[in-house]
């Protein structure tokens, strides 16, 4: 038992035999960002659902209002448990959002492809980066345990310099505000997070076990 804000709740350990599905052969590259929530190597979004805006607002609402009041005062211990009733609700909403999204993903692809993600890294200058990062591992870590248990196969590529690489192995710099890949050398325009998206998934191949694995799909601009 344990108990978050206002709510107590009952938590269980549940062992399950694995419910592998039928085989897939494709494989999909998938670049989670701040714009979407992810970009895909066939040239799919899965955006940031709809929610999320007016929670992170209502929550920095919250905040500045715990922030307001004086220290040991009943209003603020007030402000306290409404902030943590915010927090709650927010991750309660994530929480499905991010089933739904890795289910559907295991389910359509035989060989999904991520980055593997830097969470230690808090104490660097990027925090807000830091903290979606620990969204991003809770999102990976189901993605994880739902492709064990389907079967299906998940790969963890090195993220350096994903957003800044083409397909044709050139370096493309390209700032945070620059949408759009434009490679000088194969003459690749298409959006950045889908590029990204497809460097991951090539990313994969470069050993020898993983090589011929599925297709790098034509990208949708
Ligand atoms: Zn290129």
């Amino acid at each position: 038992m344990k108990r978050e804000g206002q709510q107590w709740y009952a938590c269980f350990s549940v062992e399950c035999q694995p419910k592998p599905l039928p085989a897939l052969g494709n494989a999909i590259g998938i670049d989670v960002g701040l714009e979407s929530f992810a970009a895909l190597s066939n040239g799919k979004y899965i955006p940031n659902p709809r929610w999320y805006r007016a929670a992170e607002a209502k929550l920095r609402r919250a905040q500045r209002k715990v922030a307001r009041r004086k220290k040991g005062s009943h209003r603020r211990r007030k402000a306290v448990a409404l902030l943590q009733k915010v927090h709650a609700r927010i991750w309660r909403l994530r929480n499905e959002f991010q089933h739904i999204e890795s289910f559907k993903l295991i389910r359509d692809f035989g060989i999904l492809v991520i980055e593997q993600l830097n969470v230690k890294g808090l104490a660097g200058g990027m925090l807000s980066k830091a903290v979606q990062d620990v969204g991003w591992a809770s999102f990976f870590s189901k993605m994880a345990y739902k492709a064990e248990s389907a079967g299906r196969t998940l790969i963890k590529v090195n993220p350096a310099g994903t957003s800044q690489t083409c397909l044709c192995g050139r370096s493309v710099r390209k700032l945070l505000s620059d949408r759009v890949h434009v490679c000088m050398e194969c003459g690749l325009v298409a959006p950045r997070d889908i590029v990204s998206a497809q460097v991951i998934l090539q990313r994969a191949r470069i050993g020898p076990s993983n090589r011929n694995v599925g297709e790098v799909m034509p990208c949708v601009v």
